[in-house]
């Protein structure tokens, strides 16, 4: 599977790289039409949150991607649902990146997963864009991260924001970036779900609804300024107005109990809550971090799993790189 030299193998290269990426709540996401590749056109207002997947890469004498999982963090990940062949999204970096690198070698990817898994909040995206970064600096690739991000497209519409982090607006399809101040945290409460939901299956149920009701969009969607001025003065009151996400309609759609968890989180005193991107998982806005575990705490206590995160939070970064 991956071609080319075994420069790191036995030269003076690092023999493994650990890198952390992190996962994404839309704070705002409007979706356009259909594009004729299939995708749609989105307006996305992204923000990277301290929910951190790692991949460490290391070097193995065998050429090819092998890949691990395990789960780390107060969130119960349904492992077993992630493939572990070349279709896991951090195994199809990989072999991107050795096809585009001048020497490569065989990889070990072990990731870590602290990300929902099929959440919404891109962990698949977050492991991707940690393995391009992670196998550059093994194989001396010596791309820049505006080429990673370039690279990263091909591999997903979440990967180049899980490389850049912080807030962004992304436009096409959510991979034109326009990085965005925001410098004051904003404190989030995450609801997690025993399932997941399919991407595509919730676009496609966002097409249906909008066929039968008439109201198919005709032209890309644009942003709302307000929220990014409301993300730069870290103005969580007056951002809690403006969280929106079109695709909310079609995940409380094909999983109705959604509704309870929305209605539980704002019962619990949360500004607002929002599905995060394609779903299951909710995201709760908090007014300030004392707030966020309150509410946590009596969110919990009504069974359901969460967890207190605060962004925006760096993109993919390199954590340690051993010669061992
Ligand atoms: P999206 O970025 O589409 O919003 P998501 O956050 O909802 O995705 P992910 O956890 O990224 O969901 O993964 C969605 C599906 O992709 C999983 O159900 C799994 O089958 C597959 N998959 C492939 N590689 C990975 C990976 N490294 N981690 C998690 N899932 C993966």
């Amino acid at each position: 599977m991956v071609a080319g030299r075994t420069a790191g193998l036995h030269g003076i290269g690092p023999r493994a790289v650990r890198v952390k990426a992190p996962g994404k709540i839309n704070v705002s996401l409007r979706v356009g039409p259909l594009r004729e590749d299939g995708y749609h056109s989105v307006a996305s207002v992204y923000l990277a949150v301290s929910l951190y997947e790692e991949v460490t890469a290391r070097v193995t004498e065998d050429a090819g991607v092998t890949v691990t999982v395990n789960g780390q963090g107060s969130l119960n990940l349904p492992l077993d649902q992630i493939p572990l062949d070349a279709s896991n999204l951090a195994a199809r970096a990989a072999t991107l990146l050795a096809d585009l690198s001048e020497t490569s070698t065989g990889v070990h990817l072990d990731i870590t997963k602290r990300v929902p898994v099929a959440g919404g909040m891109g962990g698949g995206s977050a492991d991707a864009a940690a393995t391009l970064l992670a196998c550059d600096a093994l194989w001396n690739s010596g791309f820049s991260r505006d080429e990673l991000a370039k690279i990263a497209v091909d591999l997903g519409a979440d990967v180049p924001f899980a490389l850049v982090g912080g807030t962004a607006v992304g436009l096409g399809v959510g991979d034109q970036l326009t990085p965005a101040i925001s410098k004051t945290p904003l404190h989030w409460v995450l609801v997690t779900s025993a399932f997941g939901l399919s991407t595509p299956d919730v676009y496609r149920t966002l097409d249906d609804l909008r066929t039968a009701g008439g109201n198919e969009p005709l032209e890309p969607p644009e942003m709302d300024p307000k929220i990014l001025g409301a993300m730069r003065a870290g103005d969580a009151r007056g951002l809690a107005d403006l969280l929106h996400n079109d695709l909310q309609l079609a995940a409380l759609e094909l999983a109705p109990e959604l509704k309870d968890v929305l209605q539980t989180g704002v019962d619990a005193g949360a500004l607002a809550g929002i599905v995060s991107g394609s779903g299951p998982t909710v995201a709760f806005l908090a007014d300030g971090a004392d707030h966020a575990v309150e509410i946590e705490a009596l969110i919990a206590s009504t069974g359901l799993q969460t967890a207190v995160v605060h962004g925006p939070a760096h993109g993919a970064r390199i954590v340690t790189d051993f010669v061992a």
